[in-house]
């Protein structure tokens, strides 16, 4: 059997407790050595095979994982965060499939989640928008026509933008196309929940300007939107006068 684990946003307390038996059990781990904190393989038994695969090719980590199997040993793929947002787990599940490994998902904690808590947010708030976006500008990887930055932008909604932090003045201009003014409320989480983690806030005008000053090119997230300002409406769910299914409204 062959376990995809979230290994959470980088604090090795933020995987979740299934993950963290997972990994205990595991025999041969291949952890993505590139963002999972090493500090979470303190978990694994002694004698686990580890390995990165910063260093690997997805066939290579292939083959580790279906000979493990094989085997009869249990595997475990750790991706930082979770492996449902950028963790190219579709092809290394498909290929498994088409090997007849049988596999399971452990969900993680997202950087998404690390930064709103960084950040002490909340993306949906009322009154100002009831919709994320989880997106991030073309690289080497591009984004399918319709989900450029820049249309993504018109909507004006809470926005977190991945794998996007060494490109901070396209951001920038980008989302300043869109609805966003100069003062929207922007925010630049690098490492959130790690021990070194940086809260950068500005305005969006100054985002590319606040990470060359700290010197932010990589594992950040800019978190843009009005959710990050001081202006929304209270809930509906605990307002006095609202009947739930739980509560009778007293007004
Ligand atoms: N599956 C991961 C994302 C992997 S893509 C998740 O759910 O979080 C890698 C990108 O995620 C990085 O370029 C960065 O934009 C973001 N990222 C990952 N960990 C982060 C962290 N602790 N703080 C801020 N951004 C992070």
């Amino acid at each position: 059997m062959v376990t995809f684990l979230g290994a959470g946003p980088g604090d090795p307390e933020l995987i979740t407790v299934k993950g963290a038996k997972a990994l205990a059990t595991a025999d041969v781990v291949v952890y993505a050595g590139s963002l999972v904190n090493p500090a979470l393989l303190g978990l694994c038994r002694d004698g686990c095979a580890v390995y990165n695969s910063a260093e690997l090719t997805l066939e290579q980590v292939l083959d580790i994982l279906i000979r493990a199997h094989e085997a009869g040993r249990q595997a475990v793929r750790l991706h930082t965060g979770d492996p449902s947002l950028y963790g190219a787990i579709r092809e290394q599940m498909d290929a498994l499939k088409g090997r007849n490994v049988p596999y399971t998902i452990i969900p993680g904690v997202s950087s998404f989640s690390g930064a709103a808590a960084a950040v002490e947010g909340e993306y949906t708030l009322p009154g100002v928008s009831q919709s994320v976006i989880i997106t991030r500008l073309a690289g080497r990887t591009p984004v399918p026509a319709g989900e450029e930055l820049l249309r993504l932008a018109g909507h004006g909604c809470t926005m977190v933008i991945f794998l996007s932090a060494g490109m901070l003045d396209r951001v920038q201009a980008e989302l300043l196309a869109g609805a966003y003014r100069e003062t929207t409320p922007a925010a630049l989480v690098y490492k959130a929940t790690w021990p070194e983690e940086k809260v950068l806030r500005c305005p969006l005008g100054r985002l590319a300007e606040t990470g060359r000053e700290h010197g932010v090119t990589h594992t950040a997230l800019v978190l843009v939107g009005e959710f990050l300002g001081d202006h929304y409406e209270r809930s509906k769910l605990y307002d006095p006068s609202f009947t739930t299914g739980f509560r009778e409204g007293s007004l």
